[in-house]
């Protein structure tokens, strides 16, 4: 077999056969096919795509290509979750417990943020004496003991997808159903649950920019998935305005902590978070159907169970369980800063993308991968879409390092408002797929 002839055929629209599959990304793990090769098939497969066959044997072959979780010593139906990102997405540090509560056993790999979305193990590592990069066997008695277990994703996870990420990101290439597909849904399956509940996230401040890329992206992770037995289904969901209330690691820690504790349920993160939890609870096999399984979440948290396992689970990992009700222990940012509004009106929109950018420009994000973060910095919305607000009313508080640059940074959030006549709250559930 020669990469020769896979390139051409894929140039021509043909599909390519689990075995050309294969031989290509073992060539990949073992550095016997160039980079150049690599790319030239990316860029063939943007343009051509690929059947949900080729999807899942290239998804099959990447999970191959390193190690495998497995978590069969676990009784029941594990479950996962994953979001495609955006900003203020922190839904896993509450919904971990919660799930696990209602006696779900949920297994996760997390990785860090990049750009304007933050990252679930930057957010985890905000909490001071937390070991985010857990062995196999601290991963397992995490899970048999709390019922959740969350790691950073270890070298040895999918490293075809690493390689083959690096040479997309120089090579226009990551805009791909198929390879998106692949390389999410491989480490999923690297992972080792039973069952995955997706949140692929459709606007500005999110990969898929519209409802049309949003439900194909959600359809070829669902059709791959179910192609290979797994239990699955995907909700797409708004990502224009941020996910609640915080931005920056420390105060989104601290917003899934009041979660825990009952509050915050009826903004746009509670309802995902509820509804999150509702889908996994009933893939999980403990609910019939979303109206059981949400008064299992409900319950959950009214009883304290969620908030006990979130104590548990941090108590596994090395941090100080008091934390979950004592938020003070959480590191705080030297400087707050609140921003005003100049005029009055209804909030129409907010800019999730810039708000992000922001954020990450003032210490709470990566621009690259070597950067250091600040878990400390970041904002709090106030001012919600659909709110009313009047002159002088506080937008946002700004959480930073230093006040250096702050009159800066104050009229860009600014200019994220915009204003108008009466405005609603916003639809944040946009479809669901199965
Ligand atoms: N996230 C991934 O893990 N892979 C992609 O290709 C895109 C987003």
């Amino acid at each position: 077999m020669r990469m020769y002839d896979l390139i051409h055929a894929k140039k021509r629209g043909e599909a390519l056969s689990p075995e050309g599959i294969h031989f290509w990304i073992n060539g990949v793990v073992e550095g016997t096919v160039p980079a150049e090769q690599s790319s030239a098939l990316l860029m063939a497969i943007c343009w051509r795509g690929m059947t949900t066959e080729e999807t899942l044997a290239l998804t099959l072959a990447m999970r191959d290509s390193g190690s495998r979780m497995n978590l069969s010593s676990i009784p029941g139906i594990k479950v996962d979750k994953h979001s495609t990102g955006g900003v203020g997405d922190k839904t896993t540090l509450a919904l971990g417990p919660i799930v696990a509560a209602c006696g779900v056993p949920v297994a996760m790999f997390s990785g860090r943020g990049l750009g304007h979305t933050g990252g679930t193990v930057d957010k985890f590592e905000a909490i001071p004496g937390m070991r985010v990069e857990l062995s196999e066997a601290e991963f397992l008695s995490s899970l048999k003991e709390t019922g959740f277990a969350n790691s950073a994703q270890t070298p040895s996870l999918c490293p075809a997808d690493r390689v083959l990420y690096a040479l997309r990101d120089i090579t226009a290439t990551v805009e791909s159903i198929p390879l998106i597909t692949a390389s999410i849904m491989s480490k999923k399956m690297a992972g080792g649950s039973d069952a995955l509940v997706l949140d692929v996230k459709c606007g500005v401040s999110a990969f898929m920019k519209n409802l049309d890329e949003a439900n194909r992206l959600a359809r070829s992770m669902v059709d791959v998935g179910k192609a290979h037995g797994m239990r699955i289904k995907a909700l797409i969901t708004r990502m224009e305005e941020p996910l609640g209330r915080c931005i920056g690691n420390t105060l989104e820690v601290l917003e899934c902590l009041e979660l825990l504790q009952g509050r915050g349920w009826e903004t746009n993160l509670g309802q995902l978070t509820e509804r999150l939890c509702a889908e996994m609870v009933v893939l999980g096999g403990q609910a019939k159907d979303l109206a059981e399984a949400t008064m299992k979440v409900r319950e959950a948290v009214r009883s304290g169970e969620a908030a006990r396992r979130m104590e548990a689970f941090l108590k596994m990992h090395g941090a100080d369980p008091a934390v979950v009700q004592s938020h003070h222990l959480l590191p705080q940012a030297p400087q707050t800063l609140d921003v005003k509004a100049d005029a009055s009106g209804s909030v129409q929109a907010i800019d999730g993308f810039q708000l992000g950018l922001i954020a990450m420009e003032m210490g709470a994000g990566r621009k690259s991968r070597e950067d250091r973060i600040d878990p400390t910095v970041g904002m709090e919305v106030f001012a919600p879409v659909g709110s009313r607000v009047e002159v002088g009313h506080p937008l946002v508080r700004l959480h930073l390092s230093t006040m250096k640059g702050a009159e800066l940074i104050e009229q860009r959030v600014k200019d994220c408002w915009q204003f108008g006549e009466a405005a609603q709250s916003p639809e944040w559930l946009l479809n669901t797929l199965e």
